[in-house]
């Protein structure tokens, strides 16, 4: 007789008729909550849309059963570490293990970060531009709704998909003190501001992390001011010549919210714990 785990929703217990076992007695067998995990992460990022610089979705498999989630910005052994130290099953970042372009080759590095997630049997998944993107729990979308925006649209694509948003502050827009101000608040960390624009913003583009080269994406649209995480030598200039506000939020720091709303999204969805892990880091 089938008996459904005494923790999760029906999202965690769905039937699976077909699969026969022993040979004999169709059996009823329950998909497994990290496989259902997975696929609602799917529908919601679609992260087939994006050609992304490192694989989306599950990068190293662990238990099938997932009731702790640990969720964090970077893939490093502290966090495998502190994850461990929680019992989590599953660790979700937004900058996973692997990148195109790295060597295939493991590192001691790589090793030990494999090993962690080996001895403590824990699965690791990975979002990128998928979880800048999205309109709703991306990095983008949620700093602009971070800082009072009114409306976002989609902004900054790379390869055909937009990554970043364009968004407005609502009426004559604010005073470019306060926003300086709402990014600090936001971030937990002064900006590296050039302030170039004109006194009330209205439009920004924001594209998190390392978003410089959007910057001349954020001109072309007219927008009253340009905001990214990590600043590149260039912009300076750029941002003064265009006059146009150019703010770098720190790329750690401007890419806490998609996974961490992610984690409380599907800590709700499937009744599993959740515990974002901060790991700051200045750049
Ligand atoms: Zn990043």
């Amino acid at each position: 007789m089938a008996s459904y785990p005494s923790r999760g929703t029906d999202a965690c217990a769905v039937r699976h008729p077909s699969r026969k076992v022993h040979g004999s007695l169709w059996t009823v067998a329950f998909i497994p909550v990290l496989d259902n995990i997975l696929l609602y992460l799917d529908e919601l990022l679609s992260p087939a849309a994006f050609q992304d610089y490192g694989p989306n979705g599950l990068q190293v498999p662990g238990p099938d059963r997932i009731a702790n989630l640990v969720t964090g910005v970077s893939a490093s052994a502290e966090l495998f570490e502190r994850a461990a130290e929680l019992g989590a099953d599953l660790v979700i970042v937004h900058h996973g293990l692997f990148w195109s372009g790295a060597s295939l080759a493991l590192s001691p590095s790589a090793k030990r970060r494999l090993q962690l997630l080996f001895d403590h049997d824990m699965a690791l998944a990975a979002y990128h531009l998928p979880l800048d993107g999205h309109p709703v729990v991306g990095n983008n979308a949620l700093l602009a709704a971070g800082l009072g925006c009114a409306s976002h649209e989609p902004f900054a694509r790379h390869r055909g998909a937009a990554i970043g948003v364009a968004a407005r502050f609502a009426g004559d827009g604010i005073a470019v003190p306060e926003l300086v101000e709402r990014v600090e608040r936001l971030t937990g960390r002064a900006p590296l501001a050039f302030l170039a624009g004109p006194e009330r913003v209205r439009s920004i583009g924001i594209v998190s992390g390392a978003g410089s080269d959007y910057l001349a994406d954020s001109v072309a649209a007219g927008h009253d001011a340009f905001l990214t995480g990590e600043p590149a030598e260039r912009v300076m200039t750029h941002a003064q010549e265009e006059a146009i506000h150019f703010i770098a939020a720190g790329h750690y720091a401007t890419e806490t919210f998609g996974v961490r709303r992610l984690g409380e999204l599907l800590a709700e969805r499937f009744g599993i714990r959740h515990e974002f892990m901060e790991i700051p880091n200045p750049i």
